[in-house]
């Protein structure tokens, strides 16, 4: 799934390259893609896209009366249509421009999870943007800390859950896990000082190695492409200590990956449930 850095790097792209232009028509491909009745998406027409933004993992299209919030989910993709076919593989949802150019927002497989939102007035107050956590790029370590402390729970559920910091999913969650050297079944409530530290500058770095990876490409990257030390890493020699193995371990019904040398003081986790470990 597209995370923070993605959907940051893919707003701008589609800010440099739409903002100012009218929308003229929001044509939904398929019945489930508008999630929202009211606003109508018709109050958008004839005004200019002020800016394209991101809140968490969703794409915020202004256009100042209105905006669409727009949620990848999975394997979403909002695209340049060139073609503006009838019927587009994979379309939801089409934005055509008054200038002639559309965006087309496809969705693979059969999951139908993707949407858009339509909402007037300020979108981080209504669903789907409402209860979202800060932005986990904007958290600074005091912050991270009183976050830590309200929510005791296993670190890498921590840093995925959208309700407490937004924006991270699994492969940054592996990562800043990595990158701080922490086991991604930490106990929150009882990281020290230096643990705290570590996690802060973690969020912040990989978050920014993602941007600086994404703000390179002309279209968003695939997640094996993406920068990562252990996500899709396992099995390979782990870069940060040079002396271990990427090693997989089920937990909540997906795969974390992680370095037993650099977060569990060498321990390898039960790879086909953490109960055993938990206790
Ligand atoms: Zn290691």
């Amino acid at each position: 799934m597209p995370e923070l850095p993605e959907i940051q790097a893919h707003a701008e792209r589609l800010d440099a390259a739409y903002a100012g232009t009218a929308l003229e028509r929001f044509v939904p491909i398929a019945f489930t893609a508008l999630k929202t009745a009211v606003p109508a998406p018709d109050e958008a027409y004839g005004q200019e896209l002020v800016f394209v933004g991101r809140r968490g993992k969703h794409l915020l299209l202004d256009f100042g009366a209105v905006t669409f919030v727009v949620h990848l989910m999975q394997g979403g993709r909002l695209k340049p249509d060139e073609k503006q076919a009838a019927k587009p593989r994979f379309g939801q949802a089409r934005w055509r421009f008054a200038d002639g150019r559309a965006l087309l927002l496809t969705e693979a497989g059969s999951e139908r999870k993707a949407g858009v939102w339509v909402v007037a007035g300020d979108p981080d107050v209504q669903v789907p943007l409402e209860g979202l956590g800060p932005d986990a790029d904007t958290v600074d370590k005091a912050t991270l800390e009183r976050l830590l402390q309200e929510h005791p729970m296993r670190l890498h559920g921590f840093l995925r859950d959208q309700h407490i910091l937004a924006g991270v999913g699994r492969l940054l969650a592996n990562e800043i896990c990595h990158r701080s050297r922490l086991s991604p079944f930490a106990n929150t409530a009882k990281l020290d000082a230096d643990d705290v530290n570590q996690l802060a500058e973690a969020v912040q770095a990989c978050i920014n190695e993602g941007l600086a990876f994404e703000r390179g490409l002309d279209a968003m990257s695939s997640s094996a492409d993406r920068p990562a030390h252990v996500h899709n890493r396992i099995g390979e020699p782990c870069t940060q200590c040079g002396q271990d193995t990427v090693r997989a371990v089920e937990y909540s019904r997906y795969t974390v990956a992680y370095c037993p040398t650099c977060q569990t003081g060498g321990k390898v986790l039960a790879d086909n449930t953490t109960s055993k470990f938990l206790k």
